[in-house]
């Protein structure tokens, strides 16, 4: 399960959602935890959470735990749980030092590295095209993020309309496969 290989977040997104076989939206990212053997804990059960901390990924031995700051909306803790999906799949080096090992979040290049891999897991573009989705409030219903998330989702649609080169990765081309059905439900709607 470890997708730093994958030279963007792109494709590490893509990697998972295959390997999970994620078939609809909205993306749960805690069932993918699950299937990942990775535990998913509510920071008012643990209190490990720095006040600025929305959440953190600890490894300890040979267990992966993701904490959430369970009292932001469901929409962030969505989204939180996928950022440290992130961390974890796309192989970021964990912080020495530490009781239990995590990632060093001083690091913006490895924080912006988890936000793209949680928006393209939350909401993925082939998925948003085939559905004709383009504004920020469709894509934030259908997804369920925040508008803050959806907003950037959307800019980022834009070009991606603009620019029109959907399913020419093999990896994109899956993804879209296993949505298939779910698009056409949707579209019957
Ligand atoms: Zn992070």
């Amino acid at each position: 399960m470890l997708y730093g290989i994958y030279k963007d977040t792109r494709n590490a997104a893509w990697r998972c959602l295959i390997d999970y076989n994620v078939s609809e939206l909205p993306v749960k990212p805690s069932l993918i935890a699950r299937a990942a053997g990775i535990k998913v804990i509510k920071n008012s059960d643990v209190h490990e959470l720095a006040p600025h901390e929305s959440g953190a990924s600890v490894l300890d031995g040979k267990q992966w735990y993701i904490i959430y700051d369970d009292e932001n909306t469901r929409q962030r803790c969505r989204f939180t749980v996928a950022h440290e999906l992130g961390h974890i799949f796309l192989g970021h080096e964990l912080r020495k030092g530490y009781h239990a090992r995590t990632f060093d979040t001083t690091r913006p290049t490895i924080e912006q590295q988890a936000d793209a891999f949680a928006v393209r897991l939350l909401a993925p573009a082939c998925v948003l095209w085939a559905l004709n989705v383009r504004t920020m409030t469709e894509i934030a219903e259908l997804c369920d993020i925040s508008n803050t998330a959806a907003q950037i989702r959307a800019e980022r649609m834009a070009l991606l309309y603009a620019r029109n080169k959907f399913l020419t990765s093999p990896l994109e081309r899956a993804v879209h496969s296993n949505f298939e059905a779910y698009i056409q439900r949707k579209k019957a709607e």
